[in-house]
């Protein structure tokens, strides 16, 4: 016996039940195309809801950057200094979702790292949707706070949570995704604000998949709902829509002011680095000079779900890009997109424990870089798949 037996177990276990995560390996960059392990597939995978991972504005503003000020960032901010690089992206990505102050991170998840545990702590609660992303609930464990989960996207359910608990506490917070990943469903972000208000307590939405696809020339699910001034932090992820890498919180100054001041992954971990900080500027710039991108996702979006539906799938309680095509059991949804893969599409299955058992699915990620000649070889392989499988 070694010290690792048990991991080699716990591995084989995963092996057995069909639940190992087999990664593949991609060798093109992220478009409506890949490169994966050696065959050239349609992209139904990636977040890369604009197209914008390998656009040429972005990598132009990467490469001149590491021109002027080199690739790393050398140490954390508040030891080493930081770039007015990243000052700018700062400023300009208050200025894009429309509220007083911006703070970046390394990534989505290190932002909900950083914020919760820096407005809540021992002795406070937070309210928290059930399907809420890994990273909050991460976040709420770390902050020590006690977390109080409501049921999904049921702001009745909220409010009966908060009855229940209200009075025990110094502090609380709500927080949600804004769109549910694995779902493509919406928060009922009105209720929820209304109840923030009316109990004064803090209110955090995680923008991860509204960022660049809901709102007015992808601002966010704020201005998708008209809520601004409304939510007191708004998480945004820099990696799916923006095309880059990173994280940020938005909302007024002084949220921002103290998560420079006690965000650990600030205070503790080195910066993005200078050609993601460039490249995300050039993500501003491409969506404030125009809407295109963002329309074309929704066509997309539009046309494929329909047609999805035509077919006799089900695509779930989707509203949103994301879309899961519900299959049932994971065996299935696995054998579903093992087919896909040999008919040249990506496309993943989704399993227990990311979904609950029975809720099987392959999540169909729809992006603007697809043409519709893409979706339609898409739709195709699914019919063919999907018929010879019995799903349809
Ligand atoms: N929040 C949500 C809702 C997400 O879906 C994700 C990404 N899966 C994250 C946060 C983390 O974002 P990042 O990849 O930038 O760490």
């Amino acid at each position: 016996m070694t010290k690792t037996d048990w991991i080699s177990e716990e591995i084989a276990d995963l092996r057995a039940s069909g639940l190992f995560t087999q990664i593949r390996t991609v060798s093109s960059p992220q478009g409506a195309w890949l490169v994966v392990d050696g065959r050239r597939v349609l992209n139904f995978c990636s977040n890369n809801y604009l197209g914008m991972a390998n656009h040429p504005r972005l990598t132009e503003a990467a490469k001149s950057a590491i021109g002027r000020y080199g690739v790393g960032p050398a140490a954390v901010r508040t030891i080493a200094g930081t770039t007015d690089l990243h000052l700018e992206l700062e400023s300009r990505l208050a200025a894009f979702k429309g509220v007083e102050a911006a703070i970046t991170f390394q990534s989505g998840f290190s932002a909900n790292l950083a914020t919760i545990p820096a407005l809540v702590g021992k002795g406070d609660l937070i309210y928290s949707d059930e399907l809420n992303h890994a990273s909050i609930i991460d976040g709420a464990r770390l902050s020590r706070a006690e977390t109080v989960r409501y049921s999904h996207a049921d702001a009745s359910g909220l409010r009966a949570a908060i009855e229940q608990h209200k009075g025990r506490t110094n502090r609380s917070l709500i927080v949600t995704d804004g769109v549910f990943s694995m779902d493509g469903d919406i928060a009922p972000l009105p209720e929820i604000s209304s109840i923030a208000q009316e109990y004064d307590y803090l209110l955090m939405v995680d923008d991860a998949h509204g960022e660049g696809v809901l709102g007015r020339g992808g601002r966010g699910i704020v201005d998708h709902f008209d809520l601004h001034g409304k939510v007191d932090i708004e998480i945004g992820t820099l990696s799916k829509a923006f095309g880059v890498v990173g994280g940020v919180v938005a909302g007024r100054q002084v949220i921002a002011d103290w998560l420079r001041q006690r965000g650990r992954p600030f205070l503790f971990s080195s910066a993005m680095t200078v050609p993601d900080v460039a490249a995300c500027l050039a993500a501003i710039d491409v969506l404030e000079e125009s809407t295109e991108l963002v329309e074309r996702l929704w066509e997309n979006t539009r046309y494929f779900k329909r047609e999805m539906t035509a077919l006799g799938f089900d695509t779930g309680a989707s509203s949103t890009p994301i879309t899961p095509i519900m299959l049932g059991e994971a065996p299935l949804a696995q054998a579903f997109s093992q087919r896909l893969f040999n008919e040249g599409v990506f496309a993943m299955a989704i399993g227990f424990p990311t979904v609950p058992q029975g809720k099987a699915r392959i999540r169909v990620m729809i992006s603007a870089s697809h043409s519709t000649a893409d979706l339609d070889l898409g739709l195709s392989a699914f019919k063919l798949v999907g018929a010879e499988l019995g799903v349809i």
